[in-house]
Order: structure tokens, then sequence, then C-alpha cells
């Protein structure tokens, strides 16, 4: 059984299937994983024109279930690990496995504001490409909050529909990726603001974003910038409570394998973003999917010797 049908998860699908061993995989509430979020894909390999995030998932789970995998939209509540085969409870059911492979990546990173968790839907989004388009951001002035690839690749999304939009670091340097930096500050429509950070979402009382309250780590300054959209782009959290003080993780919640993919219960393997806090990659976490499948059918293999 595989956990996750991101990067990870479908190629570990593949190489298993390919070594007929049946995978099944659960998908999780988001079939293809967050590379199905986000708009072309200009570094994974083969495509030099990039690739669609959603088209370039689609093609993987088709590839997998070319050789027999097949993927199941469902989520996972619970896991017993502590004997062969192992137990997890599927959507109030129990399914039972012999080896297992963790792939369930990383959730967005929230802000943590109590204005922000109000106003989520209603103007706070995680998304450009799954809500940038809405009727409510058009031709209104927006904010992106965060330094990495993510927020520039948001924020030059963005320029599309916002009048303007103003993207939020709490440094005064970019840590995303040289191209993507410079796209974002060659931009006329984007307007950094730099060492900054976002203390309130404008309006609760409103039900509606009106804007953020800005506080300058430098200074203390405060100001508001009005928007009708806030795009939260400020990294990841690893989907990974369900195996906490079941196995070993770090103290972000990111996995632990023992040596190559196999964590610290013998036959349970991790894939990508799940247990990557470096790389994050759709490549390596691909690269990771093959690694965990190859493990998996050495310890079968093992098992049965
Ligand atoms: P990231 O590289 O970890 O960047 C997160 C950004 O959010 C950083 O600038 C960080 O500030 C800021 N931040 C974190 N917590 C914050 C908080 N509580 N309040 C305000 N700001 C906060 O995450 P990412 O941009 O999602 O990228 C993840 C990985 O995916 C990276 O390896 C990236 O290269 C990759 N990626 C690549 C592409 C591409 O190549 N097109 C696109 C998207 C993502 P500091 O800089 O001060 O730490």
């Amino acid at each position: 059984m595989i956990i996750g049908s991101g990067c990870a998860g479908l190629t570990a699908a593949l190489y298993t299937a390919r070594a007929n061993l049946a995978p099944l995989v659960l998908s999780g509430l988001m079939p293809g994983g967050l590379l199905t979020t986000t708009s072309t894909v200009e570094n994974y390999p083969g495509f030099p024109e990039g690739v669609d995030g959603y088209e370039l998932m689609a093609r993987m789970q088709k590839q997998a279930e070319r050789f027999g995998a097949r993927v199941q939209f469902a989520t996972v509540e619970a896991v017993d690990l502590a004997h062969q085969p192992f137990a997890l409870t599927v959507d109030g059911e129990r399914v039972e496995t012999k080896a297992l492979i963790i792939a369930s990546g990383a959730g967005h990173r929230r802000l943590g504001l109590e204005s922000e968790r109000r106003l989520e839907k209603q103007g706070v989004t995680y998304c450009a490409t799954c809500d940038g388009a809405l009727p409510m951001f058009r031709n209104q002035p927006l904010v992106v909050v965060g330094g990495g690839d993510s927020a520039c690749e948001e924020a030059l999304y963005l320029t599309r529909f916002g009048s303007v939009v103003h993207l939020i670091h709490r440094r005064d340097l970019l840590r995303a990726s040289r191209i993507m930096a410079g796209r974002v500050l060659s931009n006329p429509k984007i307007r950094p603001v730099w060492d900054s950070v976002v203390t309130e979402v404008l309006d609760v009382n409103q039900g509606k974003v009106t804007g953020v309250r800005l506080r300058n780590v430098k200074t203390g300054a405060e100001t508001v910038v009005d928007c009708a959209g806030v795009f939260v782009a400020i990294g990841h959290t690893p989907n990974t409570d369900l195996f906490k003080g079941v196995l070993a993780m770090d103290e972000q919640g990111y996995l632990l394998p023992l040596r190559g993919a196999q964590t610290s219960v013998t036959g349970v393997f991790v894939a990508g973003d799940c247990a990557d806090h470096v790389y994050r990659q759709a490549i390596t976490a691909a690269g990771m999917g093959c690694a965990a499948a190859i493990e998996v059918e050495r310890y079968l293999a093992s098992l049965n010797a």
C-alpha cells in the first residue's frame, strides 16, 4: 500500500506495479498532490517547454495504472504498525498490508493568525492557481506573503488578474531561485514590501478581505495595505500527524528514515516531501518514490526467501 498520490507516491506505484506487487495507492484528499495546484512546471526533465502541473500528475497516474496500480480516492484515518501485517483504517474500514510506503507529502503552512483563519476562503487563500481567477480578485490590489519560489510563482501568476501585487517578505532578500527572483523584481505589477510581517488580515467584521496590517520588523512601524485577496505562500508542513509517536520524526514533523527509505519500523518506507525538507522538488520526490519501491521489492523478497 502507498499513502499519497503525488510525485513520490505515483512513482512508487509505477515501480511496484512493474514488479508485480499489485500496489494500492490511497490518494488522500488531494489526488495528484500539491503539484496539481501549480501552474507550469519548468524544471521537470523531459519537458523542454514546461508541463502543466495537473497534466504531469494525471500522466503519472495513467502510467502507473497501465502496469496494474490501483488508485483509490481515500483517506487514511489511523495506522497500526506494531504487528505484521500492518493495519490501516481507511475511510472507516480496516485494510492490511505487508509493506507500506508513506508518501503523504506536505500541506500549506499558515501564518497562524486568528483573522487569517476567520477569513479563509473569503479572500485568504493558499493557492493562486486554484483561486486567482475568481471574480473577487479581478482588477483588485492583491497581497502575496512569502519570499520563496512559491511566493514568486504566485505573485507572477496573479499579475494576470490583480491591478497590483504586493509581495510581503519578512526579510529584504528573496529566498527564491535567481531566475524566479529576477522575474518578480523586474515585473512592474509586483511591488515588494521588505522586512515586513502580516499582523492582521482585515476585515473580520466585514467578513471579507479589505487589507492587511503590517509591521516592519526593523523599525516596528505599522502600516495597512489595501487589498482584496491574501495569498499565503510561506512554505509547507509535512502531513505526518498520523505517525506521531509511531515513527521517528524531527521536531518539524518530517519523517526520519533510518537508512535509504526504510523507517524506524521494518517494512515501512518513506518518500517525498513528508521526509524531505531540503530539496522538495518534483523530481527528487519522484526519485525517492522509485527508491522506496525498490526497497519494498527487496524487503518482500526477503520475507519469502
Ligand atoms: P520555502 O523555500 O521554504 O520559502 C518559504 C518562504 O516563506 C521564505 O521566504 C520564508 O522566509 C517565508 N516564511 C516562512 N515562514 C514564514 C512566516 N511564518 N511568516 C512570514 N514568512 C514566512 O518554501 P516554498 O517557496 O514553498 O518552496 C518550497 C520548495 O519548493 C523549495 O525548494 C522551492 O525551490 C520549491 N519550489 C520550486 C518552484 C520552481 O522552481 N518553480 C516553485 C515552487 C516551489 P525566509 O526566507 O525569511 O525564511
